[in-house]
Parts: structure tokens; C-alpha cells; sequence
């Protein structure tokens, strides 16, 4: 027993002898030069690119009356954070870093004053128990943290939730709790109205779901009337104050209904092989129904809208202007973009903001790994002070 210890003992101090020895004809300048060329390129490809994209986006100039009215707004939509079923651990690690780092270099950058992000922030939203959950909504916090001075408002989407018939009241619950929303929520945001309506409470069938939404809805475009006509009116008495009127900005995860996306010319549109499918109603879109009492309703100005993960642009009843956002995760599109727009209560200007392809970061790691590579081949020489074999 004893014997077999020394024998250890022995091999480990040759081991350890020949290893520095080994160590002391290493040239270490020439190693550090390499290791920070590595570094400099994992720097560049992670943090830097971000920095030299998003700042080729600014805010839209915006001509207003109502100057101390404006908004700023970064509207964004399907962040699809992986769950605890689906998904391998570097595909969340990367795309979630993709997304931390787009985040939160455009907080620097930007600053927006408030940050729309427009349903299915989960992918497995309606899937996972309460731990689970709790556990997502840690993440999300921790990847889309904002500055004090910015305001978060979640929409919610079907991966959130569940569609339609599968939602219950606990998963409408624990989200909306979490979340500090409900189906449909107004807010006034320096004289600007925003409506966010949870689209899955827009089957009109009276559901638990479907009866609030459709009555808060009824209400709140009674509320935009009474504003309109500065007060007068049969029931404008019940509302003890009345926002100035402009009309509102709608925001909803499904688009509005069309018959698919073979009208859209976005930069970012669905590829060609896909963006001639039909839609279906309730599924990829909102139905025409639903969409026909939103607009009646609320008659708004802009609407935003995501859902599809491809861009779109389209005009409804020839002149309001809907705009459907792409994925903002590199897991659903190659080249994400986010909104920033500007709204005052007679004015506003929406601008897009294309994000790191994620193509770009791996073509650069390759060109830059085959460079480096090259460098180390080249200079292999002078990796050693001498060759130490010489000396045995
Ligand atoms: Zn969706």
C-alpha cells in the first residue's frame, strides 16, 4: 500500500518537473498576442456588434403642435424564451444572450420611455406548472431588466397562455397576476391612448374569457366617444375624467385579419416559399368578424401586431396603418428587428431597427477563426524560446 503511494509520488513530481520545464521555454508574449486576438474576436462577435448596428437606428423626427406630448416607444414582439421541455441548453443560451444583449445595448443606445413587447414572450408558456413558471418569469426579468425611468407593458400571446380553447382560468390568471395585466388594458401615456387587447379574447362566443373583453372593449370605445365630442353626450356623465382625445394606438399579438401575407414587401417578410399561404382565421390572424368590431370600436390610428414572426405592413379601410413585427429571437428569424416610434396626440412616425444577423456572427467567427488559425500556423515557431528537446 505504502509502496504503490511513493510510486505516485514519484511519477507526479516527474510529471511535474517535466511540465515546467516544459513551461519555461513557452514564449509567453507571442501566446498572449494570440489569446487576445481570440478574445478580441469572441468580444466583437458578442458585445460589440451590437454597439455598430443598433447605433445605425435613431428616433424619427417628428413634426408636432403638441411637442411636450411625445412618446418614445420600443415596440417588439415574440421573444419565445425557451422552456423546460423543448429546446437544447445552447440553443437558449445563445439566442437568449442574442436578445439580452440587443435589449439592453438598445436601453443604452435609446432609451425609449416605454417598451411594448407584443405577446408570446414564453414558448411554453401554457405548457409548464407553477414552479416552472415562476422560474420563466425570472428570466424574462433578468433578459428585458428596464432602467428606472422606462415603463414594460406585456401583451399576451397564445405560447403565453394557449390558444383560444385552451386556456383556462389558472393560466389567464398566473399570467395576467404576473404580469400586472389583464385581456384588455387602456393607457394614457402623455396625452397618448394605447388599448393592448389579449387577441385569444376575441372569439366573441360569450366564453369566461371572451364576455369581460368584449364589455371593457364596448366601454372604452363609449369612453374615446365622450372624449371626442369634449364630454357631451347621453352617458358620458359616468366617466369622472376624460382623457384629451386622440384616437388610440392598438396593440394585440395576431394581426388583423388578412387573407395571408403575399401583399407584404418588408425587407423581413415571410420567405417565398411560405408567404402565399392562406391564413386562418382565429390561428394565423384574427377573423374578419373580430377585426371588423376592433376597428369599429376603436378606430385607431396605428396598429402593431406580431404573432406570424415575419414583417408585414398593411393598410386597413385605406388608412389605418398596421404594422406586424417580426421575432425578435434569431430561433425564428435570421434577421430580427424592433420598432422605435415616436407618438404625440396629432403626430407620429414609426422607424425600424434591424438587429445582428445572426449569418453575419457566425460568418465572422469562421473568417476570423480561419485568420487566427493561419496567424498560429505561421508563427508556430515562435510559440518557443529555443526547443527544449535539444537540452535532454
Ligand atoms: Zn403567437
Amino acid at each position: 500500500m505504502s509502496r504503490g503511494r511513493n510510486m505516485l509520488k514519484l511519477l507526479n513530481s516527474m510529471i511535474r518537473f517535466r511540465g515546467m520545464r516544459f513551461m519555461r521555454y513557452i514564449n509567453w508574449w507571442h501566446l498572449g498576442k494570440t489569446s487576445l486576438l481570440v478574445g478580441f474576436l469572441f468580444f466583437f462577435c458578442e458585445v460589440l456588434i451590437y454597439y455598430l448596428v443598433l447605433l445605425q437606428c435613431t428616433w424619427p423626427q417628428i413634426q408636432t403642435n403638441t411637442k411636450h406630448s411625445t412618446v418614445k416607444a420600443m415596440l417588439l414582439a415574440d421573444v419565445h424564451l425557451l422552456g423546460p421541455r423543448f429546446g437544447h441548453w445552447f440553443d437558449k443560451l445563445r439566442r437568449e444572450w442574442q436578445m439580452y444583449r440587443t435589449f439592453q445595448t438598445a436601453m443604452t443606445l435609446h432609451n425609449p420611455q416605454v417598451v411594448f413587447i407584443l405577446g408570446d414572450i414564453f414558448d411554453e408558456g401554457h405548457q409548464c406548472n407553477e414552479v416552472q413558471f415562476n422560474n420563466y418569469v425570472k428570466r424574462f426579468h433578468s433578459v428585458f431588466s428596464v432602467p428606472e425611468n422606462t415603463k414594460l407593458h406585456v401583451v399576451i400571446g397564445n405560447h403565453d397562455i394557449g390558444f383560444h380553447y385552451g386556456i383556462s382560468p389558472q393560466l389567464k390568471d398566473r399570467f395576467e397576476r404576473s404580469f400586472n395585466t389583464s385581456s384588455v388594458e387602456l393607457l394614457t401615456i402623455n396625452n397618448n391612448i394605447f388599448v393592448l387587447v389579449n387577441s385569444m379574447a376575441l372569439h366573441g362566443d360569450n366564453c369566461f374569457l371572451c364576455k369581460p373583453a368584449e364589455d371593457k372593449l364596448k366601454d372604452i370605445s363609449e369612453m374615446l366617444r365622450c372624449a371626442k365630442n369634449g364630454g357631451a353626450g347621453n352617458n358620458c356623465k359616468k366617466y369622472k375624467s376624460l382623457p384629451p382625445y386622440s384616437p388610440p394606438i392598438f396593440l394585440q399579438h395576431f394581426p388583423l385579419y388578412r387573407p395571408s401575407d403575399s401583399h407584404c414587401k418588408e425587407p423581413d417578410s415571410a420567405p417565398s416559399q411560405i408567404i402565399n399561404e392562406p391564413f386562418r382565421e382565429f390561428w394565423d390572424c384574427l377573423a374578419r368578424g373580430s377585426s371588423n368590431k376592433v376597428l369599429d370600436y376603436l378606430e385607431p390610428r396605428a396598429v402593431f401586431t406580431g404573432h406570424t414572426h415575419h414583417g408585414c405592413f398593411t393598410i386597413h379601410r385605406e388608412h389605418i396603418p398596421e404594422w406586424t413585427l417580426p421575432s425578435f429571437s434569431w430561433r425564428n428569424k435570421n434577421d430580427p428587428s424592433f420598432v422605435l416610434a415616436v407618438f404625440a396626440p396629432d403626430a407620429f412616425l414609426v422607424s425600424k431597427c434591424y438587429m445582428p444577423k445572426e449569418s453575419t456572427v457566425i460568418h465572422l467567427y469562421m473568417i476570423g477563426g480561419f485568420i487566427i488559425l493561419m496567424w498560429i500556423y505561421f508563427s508556430r515557431n515562435r510559440y518557443f524560446k529555443g526547443t527544449f528537446y535539444k537540452e535532454k
